[in-house]
């Protein structure tokens, strides 16, 4: 055999395991990290909630104050009006007092308009607070998961990937492009063996035989024309499917296949 294609073949089942466990961890890495990202934005908009609420309670003191000091500005402008003695020192104080009116309501507006701003923000933070503690158990639930499969995964993944390096130190370049380039459109299997049915039938006498069918790519059953199942068989040549584009390499124990079976089209 062409030692680039037993090494592309050999590449190929170290993958096999590797996609393998990474199924068995399923969505659980992402769930993970999802699950972090939103914690973290929800304490994250907590403390900003809270921040708020904090400066929102001091402008109000702050503007109970102002109102505190115009209201005495105002009874002081009010007493001042009985001592008047022209007109133009009443419309003057009149004036002074219409202005501390409109500042006091204007203060009493923004307290107005805080409150309700606060109001929004606790409830904001009580929801949000709600959603953390779900998101957390939940957080901490798929992390034991996740942590239980990689205990068991862990060290398999580890050998793999170090025979993997050694195994692809062995292939070249424009091989290991072209493999990379099929696994990746193509679920991963980018070098898959070609099969050959066997169809049993009863001869004259009752015994079962089988008869050779057509070879074909085992993923998608495109059948390999028969020059080329000679080619395939010496495996000295790298040949691909005509119609998935995997590579395909014959295997006399992985390639004969007796009897029919369902066949599920792998694209
Ligand atoms: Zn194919």
């Amino acid at each position: 055999m062409l030692k680039e294609l037993d090494q592309l073949i050999e590449l190929q089942k170290i993958d096999n395991q590797l996609i393998e466990i990474k199924e068995l961890k399923g969505e659980l890495p992402q769930l993970v990290e999802q699950l972090e990202n939103e914690i973290k934005e929800l304490k994250e908009a907590n403390q900003n909630h809270k921040e708020r609420v904090k400066e929102i309670d001091k402008l109000t003191r702050k503007a109970e104050r102002e109102i505190e000091d115009l209201e005495q500005k105002q009874d002081k402008y009010e007493d001042q009006l009985y001592l008047v003695t022209s007109n133009k020192e009443y419309d003057a104080i009149t004036a002074e007092i219409e202005t501390v009116k409109k500042k006091i309501s204007e203060n009493e507006y923004k307290i107005l308009e805080w409150e309700e701003e606060e109001e929004n923000l606790e409830e904001q933070i009580k929801s949000n607070k709600i959603d953390l503690e779900e998101k957390e158990k939940k957080l901490s639930k798929n992390k034991k998961k996740l942590e239980k499969t990689k205990k068991k995964t862990g060290a398999k993944t580890e050998k793999l990937k170090e025979k993997r390096k050694k195994v692809v130190q062995n292939i070249s370049k424009r091989h290991l492009r072209e493999y990379n380039r099929i696994a990746g459109a193509r679920g991963g299997k980018a070098i898959v063996p070609a099969i050959q049915r066997y169809y049993p039938h009863e001869d004259k006498k009752g015994n079962i035989e089988y008869e050779p069918g057509e070879v074909s790519c085992s993923l998608c059953y495109k059948i390999v024309p028969p020059q080329k199942a000679v080619d395939l068989r010496s495996n000295d040549h790298i040949l691909r499917c005509e119609s998935c584009g995997r590579l395909l390499y014959w295997d006399d124990e992985e390639s004969r296949v007796y009897g029919e079976e369902d066949e599920e089209e792998i694209i």
